[in-house]
């Protein structure tokens, strides 16, 4: 680990991108063929390889109490040692200095202890496996244990800069290098072909699932248009967005089926869209979104959600929320990759494929748009329809996998504002661990104010440096890392929608909220009320049919 450690701390101690790349391309180069695989995934911010979808499963509260323990150190000291550094890697490193140990664990002893984390059952467990490997680690062995754990190494190296280094290392074209990744799922192994001159070797292999093409937000119709200023441009495909589970299905020629979730792990919570997938001709790849859904309309997410995470089917689930998977996009066909080429093509491919598929399964329809005009009456359509927005797709664009912008953009509605007052705040993580950037918030009740949400991110640097100068002087109760406050600021926040939740006072809970801008003109007394949430709530659950 000692190696690793001065690489590391040598790669977050420059700001130049080259530099990264240099120091971590020659240390790559300078280890064994295994360990270099594991520290590759390691720099990337991996436990494992990509297409792993085992969890180390160990939360921050263990770790910090492990950290503590090994420390000999009172829990309380921890939350001013956090703050100060904003990650657990850094107060692990700090409490633990003065032990002054030296750390024989090697790459392939972190290794294996990720493995047995992720084998154990229950924290107690967990918590005694960290403890044993503390124990025979440096305080900075154990700052990039936990960093790699908590899948944040925070030096600035991330996977996009470990693929330029193995090019860079190893003398082979960067694309090579990026398409071998993408197809293995895994950087270590990228880095073994790359090593052995065997990239062109690297091949998609069904039931590993590979990366999410993703979308980047606009706001309107119109910027999908300025950008393209000028230029005689392809159409765009426009498809209703859909609001369930993004799902990579993959099928074998036998009839076997697996489905894969953005986070590459294994959804087995649908197993009645296994048969009708398992029908479709070929080897198969797709990409597409599953959906609740009953008669002709969608269903809102929460009601999908009400299906995840059951181990056991409940029949009676099953049928109370039907569910469809809408196909969008064909990856990989009978030992062809589709991914360059263009998307109508593959689209094309994919109805044929879909032809007499059941009705569980469907294609995403793609109106074709040359014109703002034309896109706003998609939206509207879409809207109309029960889906969520749109996402416009350059009709002539590759599908780049694990990629955001160029060629998606996604367009949506928020689902409502509510005006709410700030009773709660929280100093951040990362550039934030030094203001107070998390606020939580309520809405009122008669005189009471209930807390309904908490909401990270919207205000600028400026406008949060303000506010936590505010806060601190408007603070009623000082727990430390968070704090009570006067309720004074109030927020528009906007979100995608509601959940009956325990977690607040007020039993609901924002979906995705985040903040449209501070109300300087409004004060707490004429904030939004729990009517009003009741009757948002009410609004967005009613079932299509029966608006
Ligand atoms: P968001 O989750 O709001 O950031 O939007 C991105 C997500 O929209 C994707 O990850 C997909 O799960 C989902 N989505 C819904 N409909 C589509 C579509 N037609 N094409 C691509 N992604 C879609």
């Amino acid at each position: 680990m000692r190696s690793f450690v001065q690489i590391a701390d040598a790669i977050g101690g420059t700001s130049k991108k080259l530099e990264k790349v240099r120091l971590i391309g020659e240390f790559l180069k300078s280890l064994s063929a295994t360990d270099a695989a594991i520290a590759a995934r390691f720099l990337a911010g991996r436990v494992f390889a990509g297409h792993d979808e085992r969890a180390l499963g160990v939360g921050a509260a263990t770790l910090s109490r492990v950290i503590a323990e090994t420390a000999g150190q009172p829990g309380h000291v921890l939350g001013a040692t956090y703050r100060k550094h904003g990650d657990l890697g850094g107060m692990a490193e700090e409490l633990l200095r003065s032990t002054n140990r030296d750390g024989d664990l090697s790459l392939a002893d972190v290794a294996r202890l990720f493995d047995d984390l992720a084998a154990a059952r229950g924290q107690t467990h967990k918590a005694e496996l960290l403890a044993n490997a503390f124990e025979r680690s440096s305080a900075a062995d154990v700052k990039y244990i936990v960093k790699i754990t908590t899948g944040d190494l925070r030096i600035g190296s991330k996977e996009s800069l470990v693929e330029e280094a193995i090019a860079k290392a190893f003398e082979r074209p960067l694309a090579e290098v990026r398409r071998a990744n993408m197809l293995t799922g895994d950087i270590g192994e990228t880095l073994t072909l790359a090593a052995q001159n065997q990239l062109a070797c690297a091949a998609v292999r069904l039931f590993h699932p590979m990366g999410f093409m993703l979308a980047a937000p606009v706001e309107t119709p119109d910027e999908l248009f300025d950008k393209r200023d000028g230029l005689e441009l392809p159409p765009l495909l426009v498809e209703e967005k859909y609001d369930g589970i993004r799902a990579q299905v993959h099928k074998n020629k036998r009839g076997e089926v697996r489905i894969f979730s953005r986070t590459l792990a294994e959804v087995t919570e649908f197993p009645e869209l296994v048969e009708p997938i398992s029908e479709l001709p070929g080897e198969l790849i797709i990409d597409g979104e599953i959906l609740a859904w009953r008669d002709t309309r969608p269903l809102p997410f929460t009601e999908l959600q009400r299906r995840l995470g059951r181990k056991r089917l409940d029949l009676f689930v099953q049928n109370d929320i039907p569910v469809k998977y809408v196909a969008f996009d064909l990856l990989f066909q009978d030992g062809e990759l589709l991914l360059n080429e263009p998307l109508t093509k593959r689209k094309a491919f994919l109805d044929a494929v879909c032809a007499n598929a059941r009705t569980a399964l469907h294609v995403a329809g793609g109106r074709e748009c040359r014109t703002a005009g034309q896109v706003q009456l998609a939206f509207h359509n879409s809207l109309q329809a029960g889906h969520e927005g749109i996402v416009a797709k350059a009709a002539t664009s590759p599908y780049v996998p694990g990629r955001r912008g160029g060629f998606w953009f996604k367009l949506k509605q928020p689902f409502a504002t509510l005006d709410v007052v700030v009773t709660g705040v929280e100093y951040g993580h990362g550039k934030r661990h030094k203001v107070l950037s998390d606020y939580t918030f309520a809405v009122r009740d008669g005189e009471r104010l209930l807390n309904i949400g908490k909401a990270y991110s919207g205000l600028t640097d400026a406008e949060i440096r303000e506010y936590t100068d505010f806060f601190l002087q408007h603070t009623i109760e000082d727990h430390g890392h968070r704090r009570t406050v006067t309720p004074a600021i109030v927020l528009e926040v906007a979100f995608n929608n509601i959940q009956k939740s325990g977690r607040h006072e007020s039993g609901y809970a924002l979906r995705f909220p985040r903040i449209v801008r501070v109300r300087r003109d409004k004060a707490a007394p004429e904030i939004d009320t729990l009517e009003t949430v009741a009757k948002l709530f009410a609004r967005q659950t009613v079932r299509p049919e029966e608006v």
